[in-house]
């Protein structure tokens, strides 16, 4: 049934705007690498670099955070080493290569931070609280998206293996986070946790017990 009253048509609606929002990213995303002469790719790379210079300056970690192969990530690292943007030293085993990049490629991170504007500022104009749910019902599709393979690798909340869910009786912080030791708000669910450990993680890589 797809009518624009029940409850499949509801769920219809929602994805064609958020497939309409993914579009609409896209487009901008190839907007503002193109200034700066790079695929939507390379300027991906180039972003992760500056965010997040300690845990994702390898090509098989880039790879894995854009949900591609390691040998189209491995190009675009190429491409990127010889626009002077992007450049390798050996890590502490001396064996692996690590990426970071240049003081020119810092520069063009530094231009690139900003591409998107326009939705943060389309986002600024909605009350605070429809932002808060929002962004708990979006992060809540991430995990069903986890669990089922079509995202691969994510750092958000809803997926770490130290949130619990529905924890407290105030609706605006319902959740708790486990390491930290303290409530979540919806506001403060995070999309990108450096302390975030996947919840389906073997054993072994385990680093931490969850308290609290
Ligand atoms: S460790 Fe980070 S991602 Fe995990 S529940 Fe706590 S705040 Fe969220």
């Amino acid at each position: 049934m797809t009518d624009t009253d029940g409850t499949a048509g509801l769920d219809r609606r929602l994805a064609d705007a958020l497939e309409r929002l993914g579009h609409g990213m896209r487009a901008l995303a190839q907007r503002t690498a193109r200034e700066y002469a790079l695929t939507p790719l390379q300027q991906q790379a180039v972003l992760a670099l500056a965010q997040h210079p300690q845990t994702r300056h390898e090509v098989a970690a880039l790879a894995a955070e854009f949900d591609v192969s390691t040998p189209t990530m491995s190009d675009a690292v190429a491409a990127l080493e010889r626009k002077g943007l992007v450049t390798r030293s050996p890590g502490t085993d001396g064996r692996r290569r690590l990426l970071s990049l240049t003081a020119d490629g810092a520069e063009v991170a530094g231009g690139l931070s900003s591409w998107d504007d326009p939705l943060t500022g389309a986002l600024a104009g909605i009350p605070e609280a429809d932002r808060a749910t929002t962004l708990h019902t979006l992060l809540r599709v991430i995990a069903g998206l986890h669990r089922t393979g079509v995202v691969n690798v994510t750092h958000t909340c809803t997926t770490c293996r130290f949130f619990g869910r529905d924890e407290h009786l105030d609706p605006a912080v319902p959740h708790h986070c486990h390491l930290l030791r303290m409530p979540l708000p919806l506001a403060g669910l995070r999309t990108d946790c450096p302390e975030h450990e996947p919840a389906d993680a073997p054993a072994g890589r385990r680093k931490r017990t969850a308290g609290g």
